[in-house]
């Protein structure tokens, strides 16, 4: 249950600066804290943290943000970036990823503006197989309405997982939301991130030492039409 999580009223609301503090900007006296930049990759129940820590160093100039509901894996993924950060702080590394507690199914909007993001990960979401527990699964029409709001036009939406019967809802999904369009397979190949999600994240690991089948595919945010 998420009682005990908490939220900010409105992105506007929300104080970065603990989560980020090599890149807070100014410190009004009495006033609040803000950023030289926005978060603008979410990792969406990042579990461990292995795709954070990948990509950190290979974006140095952007903020990403792990998101995880469960609060020990969450605390281990804070601790595990503070002693990265620790260790190369002569490079200034690792400062520029971070993980959140949140029910992401819950209050996306809470926390990112409208086209704050250029891209969310969607790592071996749970797969919730039961035709019952369908409601309970990341991708849905309703929750793919939200991505495409924290979303800017041109903005990519990665997803990978082991369940082939997952693939074919997320892409399904996706493929009927107006705002996505996917991502054809020569562009989604050369798109580093890719090898990184398939590689580096502690699920892919797992499916790779069962010598198990991943599923990737890729939509990009399509621009708003004009009315
Ligand atoms: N992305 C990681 C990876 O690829 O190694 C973890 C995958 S794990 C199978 C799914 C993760 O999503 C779990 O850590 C789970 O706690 C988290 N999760 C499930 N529902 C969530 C939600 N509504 N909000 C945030 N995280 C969630």
């Amino acid at each position: 249950s998420d009682h005990q999580l908490t939220y900010p009223i409105s992105p506007e609301t929300m104080d970065w600066s603990p989560y980020y503090p090599a890149f807070v900007l100014n410190v009004a006296p009495g006033g609040t804290q803000t950023l030289s930049k926005d978060v603008e990759v979410a990792d969406i129940g990042c579990g461990f943290g292995g795709l954070l820590v990948a990509l950190a160093p290979k974006l140095p100039d952007t903020l990403l943000l792990g998101m995880e509901i469960r609060s020990q894996v969450t605390e281990y993924v804070q601790e595990r970036i503070k002693a990265l950060r620790a260790q190369n702080a002569d490079a200034h590394l690792y400062q520029n990823a971070a993980c959140l507690r949140a029910n992401t199914m819950k209050f996306l909007p809470n926390f990112f503006r409208k086209y704050q993001l250029l891209k969310i990960f969607l790592c071996f979401p749970d797969p919730h197989f039961k035709a019952r527990k369908h409601k309970a699964r990341i991708v849905s029409a309703t929750l793919n309405s939200e991505y495409a709001y924290v979303v800017r036009p041109g903005g990519i939406i990665y997803t990978i997982t082991d369940v082939e019967d997952l693939h074919n809802w997320m892409v399904q999904h996706f493929d009927s939301h107006p705002s996505f369009q996917r991502v054809p397979e020569d562009e989604q190949e050369a798109d580093e991130c890719v090898s990184v999600m398939r590689t580096e994240t502690e699920e892919g690991k797992k499916v790779e030492r069962n010598k198990g089948k991943k599923f990737v595919a890729l939509f990009r945010r399509l621009e708003d039409p004009e009315w």
